[in-house]
């Protein structure tokens, strides 16, 4: 018998192998200056981030949640106003309207992307809406040109959740730059992936900047004075210092990941048992992650991988609508058919960046032979 291969979903040890001197030395000498909060890598790294994504400003963040948390805070979002976003998400999405006081109202996706459906977003808009929130999922940017038109005619705030997205085009804009802010999350999952937890808010208002960074630090402008009630929302200078290092990698890393997932295509070319996820023209996707629809022997697929050592994840099995904590919003099973419908039926497989074609053919090979039974 041949040698096992295994596939994980992500594999962040292959990816620290390759940069370990690096960020130990970027590691070090945040030890060594013990200048553990508000560093001087915390703005050097808000300054490249910013330039990577085609932002005047980045405002460094505990976390992609307090990143959408800060926002919607220093919007001034809060009790009586509803804010407008998808149901298919990780759920910071939803969480953090609701933890502001406001309310969460969905509108279901667009099938072939995932992403919220712009053509059913007016229908959703009331006196009460403030902002809306698209979700670049997986890394593909939502279909943003409707979204800032009807924000633009009602007057609401745009606030990408670009967590999945860093770098991610659509019309040759950047993620995260087109709307009033966008967020970003560092989480080690991410394309861009700290030593812990992170996040940043991107916004092309200086103004917006200047406040989101007051709000990050309990809204005080001069120490122990408050004009505003923020938070503790900062990002960790060790943070930064590790981040520098790997945004260096970055585009080669979803270089990597948009090859892979060519090759999964090519794979499953012709193959009409698994849909593979489709980018619009207008897309530049980072694939965040790739996902599959297999229809309704998911599970069993999920299981079948499982056995022969190949990591996969669901996301998301539970739509936010229907999550039990939101119960009181009075949405039902059936309200957003295309969001419960991916919820059932998609899959999503390792992408990462150090994947080898051979690890990639083992997957898709696997996946067919279970499928083709
Ligand atoms: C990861 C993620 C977040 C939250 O980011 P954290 O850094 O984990 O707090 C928010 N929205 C989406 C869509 C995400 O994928």
């Amino acid at each position: 018998m041949t040698e096992a291969i295994r596939v994980p979903l992500l594999d962040l040890k292959a990816q620290y192998k390759t940069i370990r001197e690096e960020i130990r030395a970027a590691v070090d000498q945040v030890l060594e200056s013990q200048y553990f909060i508000n560093g001087q890598e915390v703005k050097q790294l808000e300054e490249a981030v910013a330039a990577y994504s085609g932002s005047k400003k980045g405002v460094g963040v505990s976390s992609g949640t307090d990143a959408l948390v800060c926002a919607l805070m220093t919007l001034g979002i809060g009790p009586g106003d509803e804010v407008v976003t998808t149901p298919y998400t990780f759920f910071a999405t939803a969480g953090s309207i609701w933890r502001v006081g406001a309310k969460p109202v969905f509108v279901d996706i667009d099938p072939e992307t995932f992403n919220i459906n712009p053509a059913q977003i007016e229908r959703a808009v009331t006196e009460k809406t403030k902002a809306i929130i698209p979700v670049h999922l997986y890394g593909q940017c939502a279909d943003m040109d409707p979204i800032l038109d009807i924000a633009k005619r009602h007057h609401l705030y745009v606030i990408e959740d670009a967590a999945q997205a860093i770098g991610a085009k659509y019309k040759g804009k950047t993620a995260g730059s087109m709307g009033t802010a966008g967020c970003l999350s560092f989480f080690p999952s991410k394309n861009l992936g700290g030593l812990g937890d992170g996040g940043m808010i991107l916004t092309n208002d200086e103004a917006l900047a200047e406040k989101l960074a007051f709000f990050r630090m309990h809204g005080s402008q001069t120490k122990y004075y408050h004009k505003f009630v923020g938070g503790n929302f900062r990002l960790d200078t060790l943070q930064a210092a590790g981040l520098l290092v790997k945004l260096n990698y970055l585009e080669g890393w979803s270089e990597k990941r948009r090859q892979n997932a060519k090759l999964y295509n090519r794979l499953f070319e012709g193959f009409d048992k698994v849909v593979t996820p489709k980018v619009r023209q207008e897309n530049v996707s980072i694939f965040n992650q790739y996902v599959i629809r297999v229809g309704p022997k998911r599970n069993e697929l999920m299981a079948f991988l499982k056995e022969n050592n190949i990591g996969t994840e669901i996301y998301y099995p539970v739509s936010m609508h229907e999550q039990e904590c939101f119960a009181s919003l009075g949405y039902k099973k059936g309200d957003f058919p295309e969001s419960e419908k991916a919820a059932g039926e998609t899959l999503a497989l390792p992408i990462y960046a150090e994947l080898t074609d051979d690890q990639i053919g083992y997957v898709a090979g696997k996946i067919k032979e279970f499928l083709s039974k």
